[in-house]
């Protein structure tokens, strides 16, 4: 019997990389992820800097819109170590390059709101793979509270029935 058929649950995503004593490495992506919340990812990103760990904006736009990039990064007000962008003659898929720069960087953990590209970089890679936006910061937070409102007046509608008021 083979190890895989009586440990079927066993996965086989590799061990993660030690996160012990040594400044870490960040990737993070732009588009859905800083794009959606830049100013959440603003204090994050300041909040690592400023402990001495390092953050790539790690991005699948390709190369030759590098000084676009980097503008609207400024525009932002996001900092950051190094931005790294795809070969314009990148011969493969954007998860591909995503792993690739997470081994040649060794990137600890990553942000990422591609779930393809997410998964890709658990699986393949020693790198932690993370969706991390933040709660709605704008135009959803509106759809947000009142879905909470809704569902709260819900409750106290079924609570009251239910005390027969
Ligand atoms: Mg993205």
């Amino acid at each position: 019997m083979s190890d895989e058929k009586s440990q079927p649950h066993k996965n086989k995503i590799p061990p993660k990389t030690s996160m012990a004593l040594e400044p870490l490495r960040f990737g993070i992506d732009i588009d859905g992820t800083i794009s959606q919340a830049p100013r959440h990812f603003k204090r994050l990103i300041d909040a690592l800097l400023e402990r001495g760990n390092e953050v790539y904006i790690v991005t699948g736009r390709f190369e030759d819109t590098r000084r676009m990039t980097k503008d609207l990064l400024d525009s932002l007000s996001i900092r950051y170590t190094q931005v790294i962008m795809r070969p314009v003659d990148w011969p493969s898929t954007v998860p591909d390059y995503k792993v690739q720069v997470m081994q040649e960087k060794d990137i600890h953990l990553m942000i990422d709101d591609d779930d393809e590209i997410c998964w890709a970089i658990q699986t393949q890679t020693k790198t932690l793979a993370a969706h991390m936006l933040p709660i709605p910061e704008t135009s959803e937070a509106h759809a947000v509270k009142a879905r909470l409102h809704r569902k709260e007046r819900q409750r106290s509608y079924r609570a009251a029935k239910r005390e027969g008021r």
